[in-house]
């Protein structure tokens, strides 16, 4: 399958954080063409194996597999839904979004209503609903109803975007944060056929509420060096300074200098910059951003692993639909390969 199908069913599947087994399924498919041995851990995070030579160094990649999204907190007498999120979602993207609650017996779709607006008082019309304030209207008629419907406390709500091409080989869909990584780890595990290094090519869990799988995958797995894929904020919309970020979409992977989790390890961020250049990839850099990927936490596990980050630059991350470009998603499969290629000169 193609790096574009790929990404299709990967954005199209289900896997709000804490959910994420129609993902983890999906990628036991992707990978296991491409490893020598695939097993899902104690947490559900899945780990696919492409052993090396004996003395060469072991490689961790890490994509999450979870996405932002809600779940059902209580249940109205009148059949409304309330809900947490999961992760961190602004709240004025939230009203009049199309969701589907992930019930035990089907996936429903909703709408998120909240007070419409000629019934409310001018003070009301100027401030921002908080996610508290609203509802996931399934069309239930009762609390009853809603429970006969199967929908329970629990139940996961994901946002309802399907996958469309648009312009020129970029992408609108959603979960792209982080179906892109996974769709990127595959593609780079594609591109490798025999290598000296061990690759631990790993689809985390819970990343969104605290980089929580790759953390215990990490420790399981016990690499020399690791790398996250993941996607990161694209700056090139209206209302954004160069000062905040100056990636953007179309110009390659975004290598991280820092983020504000992590201070890439010198040894791996040479690698990786001198691979981009050496094998003609383009790249962007990018410093100071605020939030964090699995290498973050990854870096910090037993003694020590030495981290980076390839990201993929996104629109719009953290809404119910992202924008990425094709090519993006190539280069940063291209530079994990490459830089993989080349683990023996530096580690
Ligand atoms: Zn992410």
């Amino acid at each position: 399958m193609s790096l574009n199908q790929n990404l299709e069913q990967l954005s199209n599947a289900q896997g709000v954080t804490g959910r994420e087994s129609e993902v983890r399924d999906l990628m036991i498919r992707l990978m296991t063409p491409y490893v020598d041995e695939i097993f899902v851990d104690k947490l559900e995070n899945v780990i696919g194996i492409k052993k090396g030579k004996e003395k060469a160094a072991r490689i961790m990649l890490a994509a999450h597999m979870d996405e932002v999204g809600l779940m059902v907190k209580t249940i109205t007498k009148d059949g409304f839904l309330q809900f947490v999120k999961m992760g961190g979602i602004d709240d004025r993207i939230l009203p009049a979004q199309s969701v589907r609650v992930f019930s035990k017996k089907a996936a429903f779709p909703g709408i998120i209503g909240s007070k419409p607006p000629h019934i409310q008082k001018e003070e009301e019309r100027k401030k921002i609903l908080a996610s508290d304030e609203l509802f996931i209207d399934v069309g239930a008629e009762s609390k009853d109803d809603a429970k006969a419907m199967g929908i329970e406390i629990g139940d996961p709500v994901g946002f309802d975007i399907k996958y469309t091409p648009v312009g020129k080989g970029a992408a609108i869909g959603k979960a792209f944060d982080n179906r892109a990584g996974c769709a990127v780890m595959v593609e780079a595990l594609k591109l490798l056929d025999r290598t000296d290094c061990a690759v631990y090519a790993v689809g985390t869990i819970q990343e969104e509420v605290g980089l929580r799988g790759a953390g215990t995958a990490a420790f399981k797995v016990d690499p020399d060096l690791a790398i996250a894929l993941d996607v990161t904020i694209a700056g090139d919309v209206p209302g954004v300074r160069e000062y905040d970020t100056t990636v953007k979409m179309g110009k390659g992977p975004a290598i991280t200098i820092t983020d504000s989790g992590l201070i890439t390890h010198p040894k791996i961020l040479r690698w990786l910059l001198e691979t981009a250049e050496e094998e003609k990839i383009p790249f962007q850099t990018e410093t100071g951003l605020m939030g964090s990927t699995d290498a973050a936490r990854i870096s910090l596990t037993r003694q020590g692993i030495p981290s980076g980050n390839i990201s993929v630059p996104t629109r719009y991350i953290h809404s119910p639909a992202g924008v990425v470009s094709l090519s993006d998603m190539e280069n940063s499969a291209k530079l994990t390969a490459a830089a993989i290629k080349r683990i023996g000169a530096y580690f």
